[in-house]
């Protein structure tokens, strides 16, 4: 669908979004069917050496405790995760100096001997040469968000990078042939509605194949504390305009709606998304990686996928 920047404004400003959302739930029902593609996330290292203002694992966090998994526990997990269904894995981990790229090389090639399982890779900037590896290790995806295409306000998000670098390592990700997916949060302090329709135009730009998009959720221990958290209705405004502008892009309900409300993230799936992500990290590690505050229970990888497709089904949408 064609939408401009102006049309994208005008949009997300309307007192009633019902039309864009009918015709984002007809888009996605007729790109996508009624499957709803359910990924597992494992989240492999919260060490990082970044400074980014919002997230709770930025390096000056000093009361994280740190971890990162050991070999054989992420593809334990994997195989776990696999034997329930999945069938794709998400390794995430924050910047990480010391993750060793040979180990992760082994990671992905054993998860993608488990059978027909595409692995994403969510393991922030690395070198091209470093992309090229894991692309040639088996890695299918590599998720990496733009988080603001606002230039000011990226610099002040990340003190110890820039947006250029960022869309750069966007688009050598692309040309080495992952599968893309970009995405940014909505309700930043300083955010503007132009720059969420940039934010969507971005997206497009960069043909990114899959697309996050979150509602800010500001941490108690972090620069940007005591922020108002983003707004759930743009939120889901944002992700039926991607819906419109990437008919064929997978969209996850992001876990960040979730924890804002229940209700919200229904909604969610019939605005446009046909993804949802699942934290399979095991225990003790998962309640450590903590980009922003929630209630994180105790792992149950199979009771977990079992209530996710229950309440799918409740819904009339199939999760596979
Ligand atoms: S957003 Fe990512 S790169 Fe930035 S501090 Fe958090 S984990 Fe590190």
């Amino acid at each position: 669908m064609a939408l401009d920047r102006s049309e994208l404004i005008k949009a997300l400003t309307l007192d009633d979004f019902t039309p864009y959302y009918q015709m984002a739930d007809e888009m996605r029902r007729r790109k996508k069917g009624n499957e709803v593609k359910i990924r597992a996330i494992i989240e492999i290292s919260n060490i990082c050496a970044r400074y980014c203002t919002y997230c709770g694992l930025n390096a000056a966090n000093a009361k994280v405790h740190r971890y990162r998994m050991p070999e054989n526990e992420i593809i334990e997990t994997a195989r776990r995760a696999v034997s329930v269904g999945y069938k794709t894995i998400v390794l995430q981990s924050g910047e990480d100096p010391g993750l060793d790229i040979e180990e992760i090389g082994r990671i992905i090639r054993d998860i993608k001997a488990m059978g027909e399982i595409a692995v994403t890779l969510s393991l922030g900037e690395l070198d091209e040469k470093e992309y090229r590896y894991f692309k040639e290790c088996g890695a299918d995806r590599y998720l990496l968000k733009h988080e603001t295409s606002d230039p000011k306000l990226y610099g002040r998000l990340h003190p110890d990078s820039d947006l250029e670098t960022r869309i750069e390592n966007l688009r050598t990700i692309k040309r080495l042939g992952y599968e893309t997916g970009s995405g940014f949060m909505i309700g930043l302090p300083g955010q503007t509605v132009e720059s969420l329709a940039d934010d969507l135009l971005l997206l497009k730009t960069l043909g990114c194949d899959m697309a996050g998009m979150g509602p800010f959720i500001s941490h108690p221990d972090t620069p940007l504390r005591g922020n108002g958290h983003g707004d759930t209705e743009m939120t889901k405004r944002v992700v039926a305009l991607a819906r419109l502008l990437l008919p064929d892009a997978n969209l996850p309900v992001t876990t960040a709606l979730g924890v804002l409300s229940q209700k919200e993230r229904l909604e969610a799936f019939s605005c446009g998304a046909n993804v949802v992500m699942r934290k399979t990290t095991p225990d003790p590690y998962r309640k450590y990686y903590e980009i922003y505050p929630a209630d994180i229970p105790s792992a149950d990888i199979p009771g977990d996928r079992l209530a996710l497709e229950k309440m799918l089904d409740e819904i009339g949408r199939k999760g596979v």
